[in-house]
């Protein structure tokens, strides 16, 4: 992921100069806190999280675990990588499943965030894990969307189901009610639910949304965000989260060379984990989360 480069060369080069100390002064913590603020900012990292980052590194920086270390420097990434996992979720986050089938997994986001994509990508990774999901297109808004997750499913060979012409067209509230119950009959344990996305949040969006939640009472609804739209992601995943409430985030374009903010805003603003990461257009290009190991992508 080239995603992280710069952020990671300017704190890779911030604590090589740090090494260069042996006991470290407040000063240096403070300096060292300050060059971390920059690249975090011109990482697009949202402010609130930035600031409540820095202020975490400088209260343990300046505390005891630092002055009593055998390498304080040393000490110092240690706490920024564990506060980078913190930021970034914590503990890895995997999909949860429903106790009685289907599991109903309803994806939302703007058009163009790679929901569609994404659905493909689900399921071939849950059909590699032996599950039959079944896609569900309630995607109306835009005249090529049903289409698209057509292509989608027979690339991932899964089974789509989308409203015959004359039968629900233009209710795809119905559709998904449909979708699920279709999905119980022929037994299909997990349903994927494709949502309308807008170019921006509204309203009439949101609700549509919101009605597809409540219609179908989803185990997951998964929030589609694509990376590279640096500090708005803040917004739209804050609109999301007012509006028809997520319970997790897929990342989507990460492959991209989106400067990461994103990445690292979204979890903490929202309180809600990153379960997947997208890298790419193809139905491959995906792999769940881990707070942990991309904290030690970016700081290596
Ligand atoms: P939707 O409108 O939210 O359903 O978005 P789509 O799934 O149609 O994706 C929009 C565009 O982004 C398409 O051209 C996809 O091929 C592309 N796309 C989706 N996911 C990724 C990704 O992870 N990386 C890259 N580079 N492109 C992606």
């Amino acid at each position: 992921m080239a995603t992280f480069g710069t952020l990671s060369d300017r704190l890779t080069e911030t604590f090589r100069n740090l090494r260069k100390k042996g006991q470290l002064t407040p000063a240096d913590v403070d300096g060292t806190v300050r060059e971390i603020r920059r690249a975090l900012l011109d990482a697009d990292v949202a402010l609130p999280v930035v600031k409540e980052f820095t202020a975490a590194v400088r209260e343990r920086a300046l505390g005891d675990e630092v002055n009593r270390a055998l390498n304080p420097a040393q000490q110092v990434v240690q706490i920024v990588n564990d506060e980078l996992i913190g930021i970034l979720g914590g503990q890895q986050r995997r999909l949860e499943f429903a106790k009685n089938p289907p599991t109903v997994i309803m994806l939302a986001g703007l058009q163009g965030s790679g929901k569609t994509t994404f659905a493909g990508k689900l399921a071939k990774m849950l059909e590699k894990d032996g599950h039959t999901p079944l896609l569900v297109a309630c995607d109306l808004q835009r005249p090529n969307a049903v289409n698209q997750l057509q292509v989608v499913a027979e690339r991932a060979g899964a089974t789509i189901y989308a409203p015959e012409p004359g039968n629900g067209v233009g209710d795809p509230v119905k559709v998904a009610r449909d979708g699920v119950a279709y999905a119980t009959r022929q037994q299909h344990d997990i349903v994927i639910i494709d949502t309308a996305g807008r170019l921006g949040v509204d309203a009439e969006l949101m609700k549509q949304a919101a009605d597809i939640r409540h219609a179908t009472n989803p185990d997951e609804v998964l929030f589609v965000i694509d990376a590279m739209i640096g500090q708005d992601a803040v917004n739209t995943a804050k609109a999301f989260q007012d509006g028809v409430d997520f319970t997790g985030v897929v990342l989507s374009k990460l492959d991209g060379d989106a400067r990461g903010g994103a990445a690292l805003s979204v979890a903490s603003v929202t309180g809600r984990p990153i379960i997947f990461a997208s890298t790419g257009e193809g139905l491959d290009d995906v792999e769940p989360f881990y707070p942990d190991r991309m904290a030690s992508r970016i700081l290596d």
